[in-house]
């Protein structure tokens, strides 16, 4: 046995490295230390299954204790061991050199770097000054082994009594990582990283309220859940096995709406459940993300790159070997097995809403308010993903009703083709605000969906390009008449003097910040004499530009509406020859009035002028 050596490295004194590099990642040690313990023990099983080990293995729980007092942490397994040569083998030269080579390869990233698998045993040199390794291999008549290392690069490797198979580590902390040794910052850490690897992990014992006292029992705390629901199959799980596990993910969180339980074997590896939540109005930064595990190891609650955009708003769970943790995120996007598996989860979701769509329609209806963002995020930032939502995407019109892209096509096409063969979808952003012109349209015998997301004018737009021949128009973008024009509209009987001096009279009253167009249009006695618009590609342009998304100088433009005077009213007809300031003033109030645009001063002075008129 070499008693003493130095460790095989490439660039001369690695630790400084180490112990500088991964700064804000320090408390991963403990993941790392754990990870192998598992790996270990899961070998042992593996090798009793074959029957190299004969007889039985005994307890295989994984311990892991602390002292404060004398600033120790320590790892035990009752694992595969390892012999002198091993220690050797694994520990010296290999492990060393990987973790030289990661971090030479990304010393200037260190931001870009996730999961930090493969610096393995040593990131515990991130928090030890000196760091043992008692072992004993399970190869029959082994010697147990003691390897000690003060984060410099020689070390010392010399028998020593072990009675068990299996391997402590034991770390030394820096005085500025005592706190590491605090059952509340181990338990914060075991919580985090642990909860669901498959050997059992013991840490402390478990405690008992009794007689207004807190007493110790004799039963280890186990702290993990060896079989988490997303390892089990689904044909064994129940509805409130899911939502029982989502609170245990969130305890915080609602109910979720839905969920897909992924598994796949080939060509990758990939298990996990994920959760819809509610979505209400705002794709605020969901606080519950989606938890990213390796072999049921949790490595990261950032997905990002690792499944499109509108998916880190699901919640859950992935676990995978096959993503690759140690390189860059940026790299990430363009390695092949991250999107053959960011492609088969967006796949696995659509796969999903179409089987409820197809199986549970009412359940899809009841969800949609709280489901639709997700989808409308969804349709717009992938292509794949906007194909396959128009088989189970509803669209709610405004009087609450559910209908599919082809349901609502084919009940709008007999009405509502405009005189270019286009078939126009009218939509209301609010049904409360835009009343007045959605009863108008309806009146019609048209019918008026309920566009009320905040990506209104974008996912709009997006359908507008996408679908062909058609056309969406906001029920007050223009008059009833003019929504679906069907054949060009007979023009109001006036000169051209006539008109200039109306429009001239009609401006005086108007409010001077918002930008008005005048015209005169006739549309029957039975509408109102005057009214106001706003257009549609102006608004919505508008609307797009104040979400971002180019078109910016959109959103620096002043507001501007058109006011349509009815010329066919009896009240226009009675403005024509009086030109009664009061009358022009008052429709117009009344016209500003529907549109809320009356407020203040002017008010005021219209609730003064009616009550005298009265
Ligand atoms: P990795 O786990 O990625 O291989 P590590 O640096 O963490 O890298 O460990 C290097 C090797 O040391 C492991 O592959 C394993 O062979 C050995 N090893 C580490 N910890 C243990 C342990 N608790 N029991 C047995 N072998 C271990």
């Amino acid at each position: 046995m070499k008693n003493k050596g130095t460790i095989g490295v490439t660039t001369q004194d690695i630790f400084p490295i180490i112990k500088k590099f991964l700064y804000s990642d320090h408390e991963i040690f403990l993941r790392e230390l754990i990870s192998n313990a598992v790996d270990a023990t899961q070998k042992v099983k593996a090798l009793a299954a074959k029957g190299d080990i004969q007889g039985e293995l005994g307890d295989l729980t994984i311990r892991v204790s602390a002292d404060p007092a004398k600033k120790t942490i320590t790892v035990s397994d009752k694992g595969i061991g390892m012999t002198d040569d091993e220690v050797d083998k694994y520990i010296n030269q290999i492990a060393f050199s990987s973790a030289g080579e990661f971090l030479e390869k990304y010393k200037d990233q260190a931001n870009n770097i996730i999961g930090h698998f493969g610096l393995g045993f040593y990131s515990s040199f991130m928090v030890a000054k000196k760091v043992e390794i008692i072992t004993k291999s399970w190869q029959e008549g082994a010697q147990a082994v003691k390897w000690t290392c003060k984060g410099t690069p020689e070390y010392t490797l010399e028998p020593t009594d072990k009675e068990d198979r299996g391997t402590d580590i034991v770390l030394h902390l820096y005085a500025e990582h005592e706190s590491y040794a605090q059952e509340s910052q181990i338990e914060t850490l075991l919580h985090k990283y642990c909860s669901f690897l498959p050997v059992e992990i013991a840490f402390g014992k478990e405690k008992e309220w009794k007689d207004g006292k807190e007493v110790v029992l004799d039963k280890d705390k186990i702290i993990n859940d060896v079989n988490p629901l997303w390892t089990r199959m689904p044909t064994d799980l129940k509805e409130e096995d899911y939502k029982a596990f989502y609170s245990k993910l969130y305890p915080m969180a609602e109910d979720p709406l839905f969920w897909i339980h992924l598994n796949v074997d080939y060509p990758f590896k990939l298990t996990g459940v994920l959760y819809f939540p509610k979505i209400k109005d705002k794709l605020e930064v969901t606080r519950n993300k989606i938890q990213l595990y390796c072999n049921q190891v949790f490595v990261t609650d950032n997905v990002e790159h690792i499944v499109p955009d509108f998916l880190t708003l699901l919640h859950g769970v992935i676990d995978s070997p096959d993503i690759p943790l140690n390189v860059s995120r940026s790299y990430l996007q363009s390695d092949s097995n991250v999107k053959k598996i960011s492609n088969h989860i967006t796949r696995k979701v659509a796969d999903r809403l179409e089987e409820i769509f197809k199986t549970d329609r009412p359940s899809l209806e009841e969800k949609w308010d709280n489901l639709k963002l997700f989808i409308e995020y969804g349709m717009l930032t992938e292509e794949k993903f906007y194909d396959r939502a128009l088989k189970f995407s509803l669209l709610k019109n405004t009087d609450g009703k559910y209908l599919s892209y082809d349901e609502y096509q084919t009940l709008i096409e007999p009405a509502q083709k405009d005189k270019d063969n286009k078939l126009v979808y009218l939509y209301a952003t609010n049904t409360q605000e835009q009343y007045a012109y959605i009863s108008a349209a309806k009146a019609k015998g048209y019918d008026v969906l309920l566009l009320d997301s905040p990506l209104c004018a974008h996912f709009v737009n997006l359908l507008e390009s996408k679908m062909k021949d058609v056309r969406f128009v906001r029920v007050d973008s223009d008059t009833p008449e003019r929504l679906i024009p069907k054949e060009d509209l007979s023009k109001p009987d006036m000169s051209e003097e006539e008109e200039k001096e109306l429009q001239e009279a009609f401006r005086e009253v108007l409010p001077k910040d918002v930008t008005f167009t005048v015209n005169f249009e006739n549309m029957g006695p039975q509408q109102n004499p005057v009214m106001i618009t706003q257009g549609e590609w102006m608004r919505r342009y508008r609307e797009m530009s104040a979400l971002g998304g180019g078109m910016n100088f959109m959103g620096s433009m002043p507001e501007s509406y058109s006011l349509v005077v009815n010329f066919e009213h009896p009240i226009i007809q009675k403005i024509r020859e009086s030109k009664d300031k009061n009358l022009i003033n008052q429709v117009c109030d009344l016209a500003l009035l529907a549109n809320n645009l009356l407020k203040g001063e002017p008010l005021n002075t219209f609730i003064k002028r009616s009550v005298d008129l009265l």
